[in-house]
């Protein structure tokens, strides 16, 4: 049972009470009733030796009638009972019998207050009185008569007044401990109201810092320790307030940083549930759902390596990198991961980064260096085979010294076109290439371009027809859109074989300018449409070499046009051969 703390203040100061009326009270009552007793037994003596002496003197006292007349009359003045006994045990005289009832008292001899008397001088008994039923004090002294008459005289008294006093003092004290009670009510009521305020303010207090909110202040009232104590747990408050704004603080600044962060972050605690993860986790592992709070990561990534990763990260940080299976609509992500333990929690902190793209880039890159030193590797080794052949004598016939020399000259100016293309496209990437827009009629340069192929035109016996509006004005670099151009005819013309024909055609689709190059060539299947635009790309490479091609004309033509903001593209021309189309802003 909870009584609080009024309760236990008012139950202690009862049981206090009690302890101490009862105590005082039991020893009051002894105290008083000895000392009331030796009270009357003194006054007793002195009316038994009054009697006594009385007895000696009376000279008229020599029958029972005249003694019992003087015990009534000794009985009357003191206020006692006064018993006359002749030596022999005889009652003389009673104070309260008459003379007929003397003569039928039993003989007193034997009492033991007479026997004291005779034997000490002083009898003082006290026992209880069968003839008047209550308890009586006896108090007997010898007397001697002159003419020989000896006995006791004795003065004896009821105790009931004794235990009427007694009876009255423990009223009085029933009285005084019921006003003690009362006012213990009040005073336990006062006191424990006084401390209970600081208390329950006290209790408020620490449950405010238990909810984690703020306190509110907390008065306080006294010097004593209870306010010394409200002080401390003021000051504890105050401490624990700004240790919270601290660590708020400190959590809101670590969400900041977590959130910005670009890296997947989660914390697992010792089994393995999410206990954490920012915002970037979600968006890789597909949607804040799927990183529930208290969900065991390993059911959301089924990733073998992640397992392993995880388990090893328990005793020291670790990393792997792993394809993670793709959610319905994406394709695959490369991940890396990296995870550490949290030594205090037994769990676990993984950070994963995709690096799909990165790996992506180091491919194509390493692809591009490995076809780069490929397209180099034929036309070196023939200039330095036909070289050797040279030197070792060739050159003594002029006739076979040029069997070896023109190869020589054609590997030479493919070298020297893959270079420059080579350089064209990693300026272009590395954003070296500067271009200037204007605005541009379309037609002048149109023509312009068709004059640099013509000498490749005439010798593939191919008509470049141009159907172009002089009207039309786009925006775009001159020596850019020119570069293009050639390109596009060059290869119109290249691949349409002898006696193709190829057209330029333009027209204002809103305020974008699309121009076409068509030819009467095999044309480009579908499988290879859109990859012609890769570097290195080519759908036959035999005939792309044959031919002079590096297999990036039309990846650097498709840069400087997205560069300029317009698009590419490459379809199919009717009946036959392909239809190359691109669009740039009207100028
Ligand atoms: P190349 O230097 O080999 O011509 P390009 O990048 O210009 O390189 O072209 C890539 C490939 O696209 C060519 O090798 C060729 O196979 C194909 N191609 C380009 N233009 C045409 C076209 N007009 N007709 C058919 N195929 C073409």
């Amino acid at each position: 049972m909870n009584i609080g703390v009024r309760g236990k203040l008012f139950a202690a100061s009862l049981v206090l009470l009690l302890a101490v009326g009862t105590v005082s009270g039991l020893y009051l009552e002894a105290s008083m009733r000895s000392w009331l007793e030796a009270r009357i037994a003194d006054d007793l003596v002195d009316h038994a030796r009054t009697c006594a002496d009385v007895v000696e003197v009376a000279k008229a006292a020599d029958s029972v009638e005249r003694v019992d007349g003087l015990a009534d009359r000794l009985g009357r003045s003191t206020g006692a009972r006064i018993t006359i006994i002749a030596e022999d045990g005889r009652v003389l005289g009673d104070s309260e019998l008459d003379p007929q009832a003397v003569y039928a008292v039993e003989n007193h001899g034997r009492r033991p207050e007479v026997l004291d008397a005779r034997a000490r001088g002083r009898g003082v008994i006290e026992r209880y009185s069968v003839t008047i039923g209550t308890r009586m004090l006896y108090v007997a002294v010898p007397f001697e008569r002159e003419d020989g008459l000896r006995g006791v005289a004795r003065a004896s008294t009821p105790l009931s007044e004794v235990d009427a006093v007694v009876g009255r003092l423990r009223l009085l004290l029933l009285v005084a401990g019921a006003i003690g009670l009362v006012l213990a009510v009040i005073m336990s009521g006062l006191a424990s109201h006084l401390m209970t305020r600081t208390l329950r303010a006290l209790v408020q207090t620490t449950r405010d810092i238990s909810r984690g909110e703020r306190s509110s202040d907390l008065p306080v009232t006294s010097g004593d320790e209870l306010g010394g104590l409200a002080g401390s747990v003021r000051r504890l408050a105050a401490d624990l307030e700004a240790g919270v704004d601290e660590l708020r603080q400190e959590r809101d600044r670590f969400e900041t940083i977590l959130e910005s962060m670009s890296e997947a972050v989660l914390a697992l605690d010792a089994d393995g549930r999410i206990t954490l993860a920012n915002r970037a986790a979600a968006a890789l592992l597909g949607g804040p759902e799927v990183l529930e709070e208290g969900r065991p990561l390993l059911e959301t990534l089924r990733a073998p390596q992640l397992v392993d990763l995880i388990d090893a990260a328990r005793s020291a940080s670790a990393s792997t990198e792993f394809d993670l299976a793709a959610a319905v609509g994406a394709s695959h992500r490369r991940i890396v991961a990296r995870a550490a333990p949290i030594s205090s929690s037994g769990g676990v902190v993984v950070a994963m980064h995709d690096v799909t793209e990165v790996r992506r880039l180091e491919t194509v890159r390493r692809d591009f260096v490995a076809n780069v030193s490929h397209e180099l590797r034929t036309p070196v080794s023939i200039i330095r085979a036909n070289a050797e052949t040279l030197l070792s004598g060739a050159l003594e016939s002029p006739d076979t010294a040029r069997r070896f020399i023109e190869p020589m000259q054609r590997s030479a100016t493919r070298l020297g076109a893959l270079i420059s293309d080579l350089l064209d496209l990693s300026r272009i990437e590395a954003g070296q290439y500067r271009l200037e827009p204007t605005g541009l009629g379309l037609a002048p340069l149109v023509q312009r371009a068709a004059e640099g192929v013509s000498l490749a035109a005439d010798e593939n016996e191919t008509r470049v027809e141009i159907d172009v509006d002089a009207e039309l004005q786009l925006r775009a670099d001159p020596d850019a859109l020119e570069q293009i151009l050639v390109n596009l005819l060059d290869n119109a013309i290249k691949y349409s074989g002898k006696g193709g024909h190829v057209r330029v055609g333009a027209e204002r689709r809103g305020e974008r300018i699309r121009v076409e190059v068509s030819d009467d060539g095999p044309g480009i299947e579908e499988r290879h449409r859109a990859r012609v635009f890769e570097r290195f790309y080519r759908i036959d490479t035999g005939r792309s070499r044959e031919m002079g091609g590096t297999g990036l004309g039309l990846s650097i033509v498709k840069n400087l046009i997205t560069i300029q903001g317009g698009e590419i593209g490459v379809e199919p021309n009717r009946p036959k051969g392909s239809r190359f189309w691109f669009t740039l802003p009207v100028g």
